[in-house]
């Protein structure tokens, strides 16, 4: 099969279309033939050496993917050959303090699809049998790849780690990214008053019709000034943050007293200054949030069946093309994700 792999880290231009091995299920696995691959920001830290995460040569990029089961090992029950499926991120030990607690995101010792197994940027790719997700009927291949990490990790943050609930206010960061405009769309959906930022009013405009209720640009409106303006000076009951930097902090001075920040990344900027003072005096909350449960996709592949939330789709590319559609994720002009179609 043809798998996109890199044997360096750096710049798109390491990644290379080569010839391998077809991936064999052993026991308890089946092999997914990969129908579409989303990718991901954290896909640009893992080549570049940067992710935090060990990485071994030669690696296959991708999270994220969807596609059908073409092969299953020994001892797999209730999946056969055609099954159209979408792994769930984390291979979890099922037995933790965590994994029997609902709270798989925190297994003591997770596999990870593309480091424990081969990536998506690739034909096909052996996974867990206990890591299938069911694509739900009038789902496409293509919306499966773009829903799991942008939703799951959006439900994860407002519903389970921030508990946003119907009539409270939340200030969406960067509504322009992926896990943005899903938060747009749960957030709406579940009822809440939606403010977003982002960079350019283009951006604003789509997230008006995903249900953003008020738009603030960023590069030329204070974020907090306008938050309050939104409120009737009260901020927002809950920040959903994933940038870092600049917008953690005006994120949190946007929160009103006892609001509630949630964050799962910092791109803009991983250490940011933090004043003590004012934040315990208005007994504000920052919460961290890391993927989210298997659970937790099923409900959003649920939404996504009933039309009520859209994955978005930018472009998609050929596996040949894996470098320039990485650089188009990288230029941050995409609204929706970037696919590769093997
Ligand atoms: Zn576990």
């Amino acid at each position: 099969m043809k798998a996109v792999r890199f044997h360096e880290f750096g710049g798109s231009g390491v990644l290379r279309l080569e010839d391998v091995d077809d991936p064999v299920a052993g026991a308890g696995e089946v092999v997914v033939r990969v129908r579409a691959a989303a990718l991901n920001h954290l896909d640009v830290d893992v080549r570049e050496g940067i992710s935090r995460f060990p990485v071994a040569f030669p690696h296959t990029l991708g999270i994220e993917l969807a596609g059908d089961v073409e092969s299953v090992g020994d001892g797999v029950d209730g999946w056969k050959p055609g099954d159209r499926v979408n792994p769930y991120i984390l291979a979890t030990c099922g037995t933790c303090r965590y994994c029997t607690t609902g709270r798989q995101s925190l297994c003591l010792t997770p596999g990870f699809i593309s480091f424990s197994t081969g990536g998506g940027y690739a034909e096909k790719v052996v996974v867990k049998a206990s890591q299938l997700i069911r694509i739900p009927d009038g789902v496409s291949f293509e919306q499966a790849a773009a829903l799991q990490v942008a939703f799951g990790t959006s439900w994860h943050m407002l519903f389970t780690r921030a508990r946003l609930r119907a009539g409270e206010t939340v200030l969406v960061n960067s509504v322009g990214s992926g896990i943005g405009s899903a938060a747009v769309q749960l957030a709406h959906h579940a009822g809440a008053f939606v403010i977003g930022n982002a960079s350019g009013d283009d951006k604003l405009e789509r997230a008006k019709e995903l249900g953003m209720d008020a738009g603030i640009n960023y590069t030329r409106e204070n974020v907090v000034e306008r938050v309050l303006e939104l409120t009737d000076g009260v901020g927002a009951d809950v920040a959903y943050e994933h940038v870092g930097g600049e917008n953690f902090q005006f994120a949190l001075d946007s929160l009103t007293k006892d609001g509630r920040l949630v964050t799962c990344g910092g791109h803009a900027g991983e250490v940011v200054p933090f004043d003590i003072i004012p934040f315990f005096r208005t007994q504000r909350s920052i919460i961290g949030s890391f993927v989210y449960t298997a659970n937790e996709v099923e409900a959003c592949f649920r939404l996504a069946a009933r039309g009520q939330i859209t994955p978005l789709v930018h472009s998609t590319f050929p596996l040949a093309e894996a470098a320039a559609a990485m650089d188009l994720m990288e230029s941050r002009t995409a609204f929706g994700k970037v696919l590769l179609i093997p």
